[in-house]
């Protein structure tokens, strides 16, 4: 045969691989069938590559125990998961409910997309009861989506309340946990039918790799999500998923230390003149404390703080003072971060007076003395 044949069909990989602790990344878009009757064998062969290889599925199958799922889709980034749900399940003429404190690219998502495809979408206020809240739904209400606590403002819900009351009426609550990362808060043990995560977040626990995911226990809802990714033509890489798998390894200790050195600053920060507010759920006496004391098992590194009333330079001064805490929008990461979030709040219907500047802070894994000295470096730059 000639050279050009030989390129082709050399170099074949082993029939059997060597094991390492970790999967395979394979690369492949055609995957090879042993012979000509499992060609169109679906209930038999993954047939083709898009649906997801070695590391896609150790992956899938990790996240489903973590979540106590019967299945999981993943998305290649969090809003991907968010929107593909809910793409999978809505049709024109259904309506959604929507957390007013979501996750501000999902009220885009809704409102830009979800409304062109003739879904109703309606923004609920976060302090609402379970029961006022479920009453609001109407004969078209087919999904609540939720997200505890809220982003940027960390209201938490009553998610087994809300899903319990949800349930009776039909309706399928869904919600955004990348906050509990399907770690330190179980939705499918609460009773809710989809739990959603920006895995970009603290899975994969080094701010460089996007992914979501969706996890589900109905079977049949499990079959709708995979069919929507399907539908979408959506797929994540083997390398992607690897790194995801690699973070799901240390998730656990990440945020053990994480969450541990943000209750330490925050408890700081709750006794600085300069601070008027902590909202950490996990801070004993902060807003949501007894929600999230029956249902949570920890917390992660995120929080707010609320300032005393002072102006944009003085926030812009806090900010630019500080050395250790980057200034960006994602958290999750081994990194300290800060962002100033007034901004964002602009968009929602529910407009709350926090009386001062809000401020978001992610906490890593830096030496927390060392983030307090670099945060009251900040406060003093405000009060200047
Ligand atoms: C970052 C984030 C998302 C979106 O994740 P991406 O991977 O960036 O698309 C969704 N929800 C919350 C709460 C987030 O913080």
């Amino acid at each position: 045969m000639s050279d050009e044949t030989r390129l082709i069909h050399a170099g074949k990989v082993a029939e059997t691989l060597v094991r390492t602790v970790g999967p395979p990344i394979q690369k492949g878009s055609t995957v090879l069938l042993p012979n000509a009757a499992a060609l169109y064998d679906d209930d038999n062969y993954l047939t083709y590559g898009r649906a997801g290889l070695s590391a896609q599925s150790c992956l899938q199958d990790a996240l489903a125990m973590l979540e106590g799922a019967e299945g999981v889709t993943l998305y290649p980034s969090g809003i991907a998961a968010i929107s593909g749900a809910a793409m999978a399940l809505l049709k024109a003429g259904d309506e959604i409910l929507v957390v007013d404190s979501v996750y501000k690219p999902v009220r885009r998502f809704c409102d830009s997309v979800l409304k062109r495809f003739g879904v109703g979408v309606t923004y609920f206020d976060p302090r609402l009861s379970p029961e006022t809240l479920v009453e609001t739904a109407s004969a078209a209400t087919r999904m609540i989506l939720l997200e505890s606590p809220g982003s940027l403002s960390f209201e938490m819900l009553d998610i087994p309340r809300i899903a319990g009351l949800a349930r009776a009426r039909g309706i399928l609550t869904a919600i955004d946990n990348t906050w509990g990362a399907g770690l330190i808060f179980k939705p499918l043990e609460h009773g809710v039918d989809i739990s959603l995560q920006a895995l970009t977040k603290y899975v994969g626990g080094h701010s460089d790799v996007f992914m979501g995911s969706a996890a589900a226990r109905d079977p049949k809802l499990v079959r709708q999500l995979a069919d929507g990714v399907n539908h979408m033509g959506w797929a994540v890489s083997g390398e992607d998923a690897y790194a995801m798998l690699r973070g799901l390894r240390t998730l656990p200790v990440r945020m053990a230390r994480q969450s541990e050195s943000g209750l330490a600053i925050a408890a700081w920060l709750r006794d600085q003149p300069e601070v008027a507010q902590v909202l950490h759920p996990a801070l004993p006496g902060a807003p949501g404390h007894a929600l999230w004391t029956r249902d949570y098992t920890g917390a992660c590194g995120l929080f707010s703080i609320v300032l005393k009333p002072g102006a944009t330079e003085a926030v812009d001064a806090f900010l630019d003072s500080l050395k250790l805490f980057g200034l960006g929008f994602s958290w999750g990461g081994f990194e300290s971060l800060a962002i100033w979030c007034d901004p964002q709040l602009k968009v929602r219907k529910f407009a709350y007076d926090y009386g001062g500047p809000l401020i978001r802070l992610h906490v890593g894994l830096e030496n927390p003395d060392d983030l307090i000295a670099d945060l009251r470096r900040g406060l003093d730059a405000y009060r200047g």
